[in-house]
């Protein structure tokens, strides 16, 4: 007898987690995605800040699936569903399904703003890290040639849009690779010229969590001299300036996007109905309505409990994959889907070295504790052991040396992957 077939879109936090859900089980299970890896976006911005490698937060699929058994893995862009014929359609061919889980995420959001799309740098794919990277080095090295003032301070303004966890951790990490790694190999690089500068719509930064750790997170900051813009609303930008709709100009060589998210673009050819940020809309068993062999979790979803939209989160994500798994399992095992019940385990965010904000429950940390607490929970949950290792070695050699090791400019021309 055929066993049923299992396809799942998107190896991300929640896709990848309800494969592993489903090991062992009495099924066959087939995971596509678009990248040949799994990423660990939690320390994307370090990639950015050039601390860690692409090989310490992200890692091959293939590797994560082997042990598996009942899941394979095939590398495709998703492109529909035609869910009467239950066949998910990829740039590699069709693929027919008995389930299907549809976990393809998220996407920066630029809200129609062309500008920002054609010249800020997002901070959503490793390719992004790595093009980011590249630009922070290359415009500081680049400067050594550059004799007029003006332009150098242009050129080593960094404005970072958006005081949400990934701006906050962004900018705190970008200022101290500038002042205290990047200062001993440029030892002619004026320090006044440089501005890393925050850039926020709102009255606070880190709107999901408590007013006093706000407050902590921007204290942190300023001492690490990034400039934190508040009630700062973005109109237009330029390939170096910022026009907020004050009518300020900032005169900004680098800005890098955070501000914005919205659901990847398969929910849109869907025919479903989207909520908030393009999420898909699902029942509290996270089943497409009317289809229910058909599954949306993480980011892509829009599960709603007690009025409120769940957050885009990895929790929420790797919650919605177990239960989505123990679903899939009791329905071919001809029971029924259970609702969906989150369970908060509290947010943190980092403000480089010494320095991150905690909210676990009742418990509020921030300042030192807080980082080690924070240190402790990514070390942790970094996808596997091999990276561990590295991560923690990489980490230690920062923190005693201030020296980052990935300073190399290197971009893949020409790129013949395809
Ligand atoms: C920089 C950054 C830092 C973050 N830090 C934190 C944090 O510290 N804590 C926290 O809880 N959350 C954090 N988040 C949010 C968290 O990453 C998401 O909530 C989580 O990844 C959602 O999981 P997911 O599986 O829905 O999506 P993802 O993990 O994004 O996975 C989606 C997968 O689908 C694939 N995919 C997309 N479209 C297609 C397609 N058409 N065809 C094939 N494959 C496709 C992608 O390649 C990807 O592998 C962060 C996000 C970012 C960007």
């Amino acid at each position: 007898m055929t066993r049923p077939r299992v396809v799942i879109a998107g190896a991300g936090f929640a896709g990848l987690t309800c494969a592993r859900a489903l090991k062992h089980a009495p099924l066959d299970v087939l995971l596509i995605d678009r990248n040949n890896y799994h990423l660990f976006t939690p320390l994307l911005y370090q990639v950015a800040s050039a601390l860690l490698d692409p090989g310490e937060v992200a890692r091959p699929v293939r590797e994560l699936v082997r042990p598996l058994g009942n899941v394979e893995f095939r590398q495709a862009e998703v492109l529909g569903v035609d869910m009467q014929r239950r066949i998910l359609s990829t740039d590699r061919g069709p693929v027919p399904y008995d389930y299907l889980v549809l976990a393809t995420g998220s996407q920066s959001d630029f809200f129609g703003n062309a500008s920002l799309a054609q010249h800020a740098f997002g901070l959503k794919e490793l390719g992004e890290g790595l093009a980011l990277r590249n630009r922070v080095l290359a415009r500081v090295e680049a400067t050594q040639w550059v004799a007029e003032a003006e332009r150098r301070r242009m050129m080593l303004t960094f404005a970072i849009v958006g005081g949400g966890p990934t701006g906050v951790e962004m900018a705190g990490a970008l200022s101290e690779l500038i002042r205290h790694v990047l200062k001993k190999d440029y030892p002619k690089l004026d320090l006044s010229e440089v501005r890393v500068i925050l850039v926020e719509a709102a009255g606070w930064l880190l709107s999901t969590f408590d007013p006093v750790l706000r407050e902590a997170a921007k204290r942190s900051l300023e001492k690490k001299d990034v400039e934190v813009m508040l009630n700062a609303k973005v109109a237009q930008v330029t390939e170096d300036s910022i026009s907020l709709a004050s009518g300020e100009v900032i005169s900004a060589g680098t800005i890098v996007w955070t501000a914005g998210v919205r659901a990847s673009g398969l929910g849109a050819v869907l025919g479903a109905k989207l909520g908030r940020q393009a999420r898909v809309l699902v029942d509290d068993t996270l089943q497409l309505p009317g289809h229910p062999v058909v599954f949306v979790i993480g980011d892509l979803a829009g599960a709603v409990v007690a009025g409120q939209p769940l957050p885009m989160l990895i929790p929420v994500a790797m919650q919605e994959g177990r239960r989505v798994a123990a679903t899939i399992k009791d329905m071919a095992a001809n029971g029924g889907a259970s609702a969906f019940v989150y369970k908060d385990p509290g947010t943190m965010a980092t403000i480089g070295r010494n320095s991150a904000v905690a909210q676990l429950g009742r418990v509020r940390l921030s300042g030192f504790p807080g980082w080690v607490m924070w240190l402790t929970v990514h070390l942790v949950n970094v996808v596997s052991f091999r990276s561990r290792i590295l991560v923690l070695i990489n980490w230690a050699w920062d923190y005693l040396f201030y020296d980052r090791p990935i300073r190399l400019i290197v971009r893949a021309d020409p790129d013949h992957s395809d």
